[in-house]
């Protein structure tokens, strides 16, 4: 199993280049953001939870995502591996994610961090907001608040890994094929 972590801030293309990433190499996709809003929508308890929360831009608790995370692995034990998308956002998630990967044999193989300038992530987050239909992309103050808790919650999780040598920085700016190229030629050497 060869897992990796897509990390980088909200608007880094983080979505866009998971689905090039696991259509190319045969991995499941999970990304909390995706399991939360499906959550939403079938109206379930935890969906009622999580949802003023990410109106507002901030962290749904690390139990609800981890506990999240730990019913996927476990529904997909012949996975060739999986790529992480929007999780660990806290180091206490990253140590749980470890915790979890360790009981299954297997662990991280890297962490893929896209680099994005930050007047470029908010020009893209506005261009989202017109087409995406989340109500956090569509507010200014939310992405900011989300840009906020990015810096202050998530990035400790890039310094977590680096204990580890896990982290791989790669240029998120240029087209998406550019970015896929770059995205490729390290998931190949690492
Ligand atoms: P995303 O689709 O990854 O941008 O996530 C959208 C929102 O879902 C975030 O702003 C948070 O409110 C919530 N969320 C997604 N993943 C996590 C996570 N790993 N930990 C806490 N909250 C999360």
């Amino acid at each position: 199993m060869t897992n990796f972590v897509l990390f980088g801030p909200p608007g880094s293309g983080k979505g866009t280049q998971s689905e090039k990433l696991i259509a190319q190499y045969g991995l499941i996709h999970l990304s909390t953001g995706d399991l939360l809003r499906k959550e939403i929508k079938n109206g379930t308890p935890l969906g009622k939870e999580a949802e003023s929360l990410m109106q507002k831009g901030q962290l749904v608790p690390d139990e609800v995502v981890i506990g999240m995370i730990a019913g996927a692995l476990d529904s997909n034990l012949n996975a060739n591996g999986f790529l992480f998308d929007g999780f660990p956002r806290t180091v206490a998630q990253a140590k749980a994610l470890d915790n979890l990967l360790t009981l299954k044999k297997t662990h991280i193989k890297a962490v893929l961090f896209l680099q994005v300038d930050e007047d470029e992530l908010i020009a893209r987050l506005v261009k989202r907001g017109e087409t995406s239909g989340r109500a956090d992309d569509a507010d200014p103050a939310v992405q900011r608040k989300r840009q906020d808790v990015y810096k202050n919650e998530t990035l400790p999780v890039a310094d977590y890994y680096e204990n580890f040598d896990k982290v791989q920085r790669i240029d998120g700016e240029g087209s998406i094929d550019e970015i896929f190229e770059r995205l490729k030629s390290v998931v190949e050497t690492v």
